[in-house]
């Protein structure tokens, strides 16, 4: 039969006076780039306990020093392919890596953290009654046919290629989401993440706004991709958090587009890179991986309508606060 079953009632204890003022959040991929400023955030609410499950494929204890040790706070080792019991009112599911060379080094892992990986931590909102969100991602549009792109567009993706696991396996997730959503009553966000930049990030990770500001710091020529006029949309992390927690705190499902739709092409990027961190840089076109969208920008009116959220921090704003921070762990200073 296809009856609908409704979503588990919360235990007696956590709607207690005793619990009533905390709200105990999960954070899944805590430790990475956007999780770690997301802590950051949750943890300013003194209501809040976070608890961070990683296991540290692409992000580090580092991200999260300043927590550990904190009352309100709890770092777990764990991989979201594994089952985890643990009681919880709202789950942010971020683990999965993000950059292209890290997904690709092991794109069966990818899948599984994105599809087993899911699955467990929907399993969890089910048996604890918690809200859960996903970070799904742009890819979910592939090399987009309709330019820019909204939340109706249901994408262009090729099943077989080398970046099919990253974004078949969000694909994937999605329908997880929603399956759970109308199989089991469970309350489901999911939030379409453009490309995001700052602090924190890995400076190794090969993406692009990391890759280069670093090659602007050390001196070396930035290497855009052929041809170089393929486009994305830069989002700033803080507005990125931003919309998460607004997206959570909501009444909608989604999925919502949250994105800078300020677009430019890599030839732009490396131009704008050069002329705020180092003049002196040469840029040199370098050759392109398979399936590289041409275009990305997403469309904001959801999030803009819906959640009251738009971004912030222009690119020229935002470039300089993460080069500070590349400065200081690449050990050279501005002269
Ligand atoms: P990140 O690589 O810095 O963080 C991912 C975190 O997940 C890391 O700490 C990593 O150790 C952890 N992780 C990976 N596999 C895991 C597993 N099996 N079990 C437990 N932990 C695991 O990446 P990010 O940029 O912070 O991305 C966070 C989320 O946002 C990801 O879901 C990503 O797909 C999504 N997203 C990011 C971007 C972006 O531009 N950064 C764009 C679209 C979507
Ligand atoms: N799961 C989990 N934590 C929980 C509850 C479930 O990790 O607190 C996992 C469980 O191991 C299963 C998945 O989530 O693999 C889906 O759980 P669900 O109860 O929906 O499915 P079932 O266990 O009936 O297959
Ligand atoms: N790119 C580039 N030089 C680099 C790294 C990436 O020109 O050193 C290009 C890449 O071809 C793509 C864009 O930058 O068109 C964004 O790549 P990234 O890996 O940062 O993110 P994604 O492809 O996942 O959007």
């Amino acid at each position: 039969s296809t009856s609908t079953k409704k979503p588990p009632t919360p235990s007696p204890l956590r709607n207690s006076k005793f619990f009533q003022a905390n709200m105990r959040i999960l954070v899944t991929g805590g430790a990475g780039f956007i999780g770690s400023h997301l802590v950051d955030r949750l943890m300013e609410n003194e209501k809040n306990e976070v608890i961070v499950a990683d296991n540290y494929f692409t992000g580090s204890k580092d991200n999260l020093r300043k927590w550990i040790g904190h009352p309100r706070f709890e770092l777990i080792r764990h991989d979201v392919t594994e089952p985890l019991l643990i009681e919880v009112d709202q789950i942010y599911h971020l683990a999965c890596p993000a950059s292209p060379i890290f997904y690709k080094h092991n794109p069966v892992k990818t899948i599984k953290t994105n599809v087993i990986g899911t699955l467990n931590m929907l399993g969890l909102a089910k048996r604890v009654g918690a809200r859960i969100l996903l970070t799904s991602t742009s890819e979910v549009y592939g090399d987009p046919l309709v330019h820019p792109q909204d939340e109706g567009y249901w994408g262009n993706v090729n099943p077989i290629g080398v970046r099919s696991c990253y974004d078949e396996g969000k694909r994937v997730a999605e329908t997880l989401m929603f399956d759970y959503h109308r199989q089991h009553g469970i309350e489901i966000r999911i939030a379409r993440i453009f490309n995001t930049y700052g602090p924190r990030m890995n400076i190794d990770d090969g993406r692009v706004v990391s890759n280069f500001i670093a090659q602007a710091i050390r001196g070396e020529p930035l290497t855009v991709q052929a041809p170089g006029t393929q486009t994305r949309s830069f989002c700033y992390v803080s507005d990125m958090v931003d919309g998460l927690i607004r997206l959570m705190e909501g009444d909608n499902t989604g999925p919502i587009n949250i994105g800078n739709p300020g677009e430019f092409t890599m030839i732009e990027l490396a131009e704008t890179v050069k002329e705020i961190i180092n003049p002196n840089v040469e840029i040199t076109m370098v050759e392109n991986t398979p399936d590289d969208p041409r275009q990305r920008k997403p469309i904001i009116t959801k999030a803009s309508e819906l959640l009251g959220w738009e971004p912030k921090i222009k690119l020229r704003d935002g470039l300089p606060l993460m080069e500070e921070d590349f400065r200081q762990r690449l050990g050279v200073a501005k002269d």
